[in-house]
């Protein structure tokens, strides 16, 4: 590129950012409204970052002018102008910020809003805000300038494929003494932005929280402030109703749904602190990107400092809002948070706090806290392989799918065992439905035992920890051996009655011959009634289930499995009178195992010795070979 500090230059934009300009210039979205809230959202962000460089350099706020946010409807021009007197940008961020999307996952949004209803749930959670304007907009003029530069730089676009950056003009240099001003040349039918009921609206229906004096300088009359700019999270519990909290979630959050809990409360003792934190009710796309963080913002006495404190353990990452202390110094910087003793004490009360509350969730609004665990089951059950120390506690909250086909509490399964249960079992895989025609199933079916259908990929590496809850160990039906003797049969199963293979040590060794270093071992089975095989994972190291996620992540070789066999089974008792030395037995043998692996979803190793195998065997069955 050839950019001269002081030429215009005309630039691409990235491919993503064009992708998404052409979805927002055919408006895919009815709510054109959130454009303003998401320049507000920026305009604020911009002020908290000027006031937290301030700190260290107190020149860059020179004049005294605290930072504010004006909004300034011209209908003579066809423009509304959103302006900030925060942090600015120079050349090289505007060119940055505003003509790509720097974010993860951009992709994936440009993919589903083209497939998406709501389209708007969408970009909050995308951070694809500033674009969003293009709805609204046929050009937008930005001109900035960074606290404490000499230069102002312009950049302006009418969508498309480019922009332009310029430096400002000596008239609009002036005028932008700090921070950055955006002119929106409205399209002709979004003139109604123009009037100032409008914006008064959206202001107070999405930005009332905002920080920050939000001023309207309307064509007439005196320049007003619109907003409450209070910190809501320091008002005491009893002033705010609901409505209040709805209001605060979605500007802290930049959020458009309801949030599904709201926690607000202050910390008093060695440490002050206020408290004000929400679950939201929608899921976010990306979750379980790596890159994902939590979002719980962190301020100093009001002054926000970071929202990348970690404040609360990655399985509580869908947790959105404040923690506002009243004891860190406020030149903390961002480096000296990550092992400062008081934010570690605050990060362990404030993640008990919320444990806490989702416990009483469960217990007073069931309903609520379904639908939080529909949401985040999957995260939250992350917390019993990571979180050593509330364990206990995390596995009390999990709600599991079991065999009964309700979702049920591991402290109603306890108080359900059957006579002589003395442990709690599950099952991974990777459908429910799937699980349930697991013939590992089998024996726990014909004795009323309930077992857990574990779905989630996280459950593979908990459920491999051999916990306990309440004494009771939790004991995969894929793993080891299993002892049902002494829990009763239902009466409709009343025992079996065909007789095993004759000699049961004998038909085990012949298997055993067939299929040599195949299997670890060939064992008679305790869990299955009419299958005829399955596969297990020995006593000592990790469960099948947890071995494939494993080395489908390329991340450890696969042990050899334990074949179980049905003794009772017509395909087992066959082996057992062919004679010996017979190919039969070699094919019967392999059918076993391979069987058991189809069943686990697996291939067999080798397929096309498995088809011919199969076909022999048909042949020999329907009398035509
Ligand atoms: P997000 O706010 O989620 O980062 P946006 O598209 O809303 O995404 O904004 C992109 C980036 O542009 C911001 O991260 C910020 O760096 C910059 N930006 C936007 N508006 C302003 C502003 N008023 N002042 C300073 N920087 C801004
Ligand atoms: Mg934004």
């Amino acid at each position: 590129m050839t950019t001269t500090d002081t030429a215009a230059t005309t630039q691409p934009f990235q491919a993503e950012v064009s992708e998404l300009l052409n979805l927002m210039v055919h408006s895919v979205y009815s709510e054109t409204d959130i454009f303003l809230r998401e320049l507000i959202s920026n305009a604020s962000d911009a002020c908290d970052k000027l006031r937290y460089e301030a700190i260290a350099r107190p020149e860059l706020i020179g004049d005294g002018a605290p930072p504010k946010i004006s909004i300034v409807p011209d209908k003579k021009a066809n423009t509304l102008t959103v302006a900030d007197t925060g942090i600015g940008m120079d050349q090289k961020e505007l060119i940055d910020n505003l003509g790509t999307i720097a974010r993860s996952g951009t992709k994936a949004f440009v993919a589903r809003l083209s497939e998406a209803k709501d389209g708007a749930g969408l970009i909050g959670q995308f951070g694809v805000g500033f674009y969003s304007a293009f709805m609204v907009a046929e050009r937008i003029v930005v001109t900035s300038r960074r606290a404490g530069s000499s230069e102002a730089w312009t950049w302006s676009s009418s969508g498309g494929s480019g922009f332009e950056v310029a430096p400002a003009s000596e008239a609009d240099a002036r005028r932008v003494a700090r921070g950055t001003e955006i002119v929106l040349h409205l399209k002709s039918d979004a003139a109604k932005y123009l009037e100032t009921y409008e914006i008064e609206r959206i202001v107070g229906a999405y930005s009332d929280n905002i920080q920050f004096p939000i001023e309207l300088v309307p064509e007439e009359g005196e320049t007003r402030q619109i907003n409450s700019a209070s910190a809501l999270w320091q008002r005491p519990k009893s002033e705010l109703k609901p409505e209040d909290y709805a209001q605060a979630y979605k500007s802290i959050a930049n959020a458009f749904d309801e949030p599904a809990m709201t926690l607000h409360y202050r910390a008093e003792g060695r440490y002050s602190y206020a408290v004000l934190l929400f679950a939201p009710s929608t899921k976010p796309f990306d979750l379980f990107e790596p890159a994902r963080k939590g979002k719980v913002k962190l301020y100093v006495r009001r002054v926000f400092i970071t929202d990348d404190a970690d404040l609360l353990p990655a399985y509580l990452r869908f947790v959105r809002g404040v923690i506002d202390s009243e004891d860190l110094p406020l030149n903390i910087s961002r480096e000296m948070l990550q092992n400062n003793p008081q934010l570690v004490q605050i990060r362990k009360a404030v993640t008990t706090r919320v444990i806490t509350e989702l416990e009483q969730l469960a217990e007073k609004e069931p309903e609520n806290f379904d639908k939080i665990w529909d949401a985040y089951g999957a995260v939250i059950k992350e917390g019993i392989y990571e979180d050593f120390e509330r364990r206990e506690k995390l596995l009390a909250l999990s709600r599991f799918t079991t065999t009964t086909g309700e979702r049920r509490s591991l402290k109603q399964y306890v108080a359900d065992l059957k006579p002589n249960q003395t442990e709690i079992y599950v099952l991974v895989g990777d459908s429910i439905e799937r699980l349930k025609s697991n013939p590992r199933l089998e024996a726990a079916r014909a004795r009323g035992i309930e077992v857990l259908l574990l779905t989630d990929p996280v459950d593979a590496f908990w459920a491999s920890m051999q916990l306990n809850y309440e004494g009771k160990p939790l004991k995969s039906l894929s793993q080891g051996d299993l002892n049902f003797d002494l829990i009763p049969l239902l009466d409709e199963h009343t025992k079996d009655k065909t007789e095993p293979a004759a000699d049961e040590a004998a038909t085990i060794a012949l298997i055993k011959a067939s299929l040599g270093d195949r299997v670890d071992d060939v064992k008679a089975s305790t869990r299955l009634t009419t299958s005829a095989s399955c596969l297990v994972a020995g006593n000592q190291g990790p469960d099948r289930a947890l071995e494939r996620i494993l080395s489908q992540q390329a991340r450890g070789a696969r042990t050899k499995p334990i074949l179980e066999i049905n003794l009772r089974h017509p395909l087992v008792t066959a082996i057992a009178k062919t004679e010996a030395g017979s190919s039969k037995v070699d094919d019967l043998s392999l059918l076993l195992l391979e069987q058991a692996q189809i069943l686990d979803g697996e291939l067999p190793e080798d397929p096309a010795a498995f088809a011919a195998r199969l076909n022999r065997m048909v042949l020999l069955g329907v009398g035509a070979s």
